[in-house]
């Protein structure tokens, strides 16, 4: 069964099961659009396709529940931008 992980492994936003923003390679590793745009379809992890993670329907998640388990590795995502940049934020 499809995990649907509860948030980008990148910038750590909220990717609920109904969110039609999400992105996942084959072995689940899940992105946020913008995320996905910005690393060209590509995950960074395995250099898989990223595709729209289909919404399961609100009837199926009761009884088959998305994953609470938050995945962020930000330092598998290549920041296009200066590392410094980050920690001005
Ligand atoms: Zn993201
Ligand atoms: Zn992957």
């Amino acid at each position: 069964m499809l995990v649907l992980k509860p948030g980008c492994e990148c910038c750590d936003i909220d990717l609920p099961a109904e969110s039609p923003d999400a992105r996942i390679c084959s072995f689940e590793c899940t992105f946020c659009a913008a995320c996905a745009e910005r690393l060209s379809a590509r995950c960074p992890n395995c250099g898989g396709e990223l595709v729209r993670r289909p919404i399961r329907p609100a009837d199926k998640l009761a009884n088959n529940p998305a994953s609470t388990t938050r995945v962020h590795k930000p330092s598998g995502c290549a920041w296009p931008m200066p590392q410094g940049v980050w920690s001005l934020l």
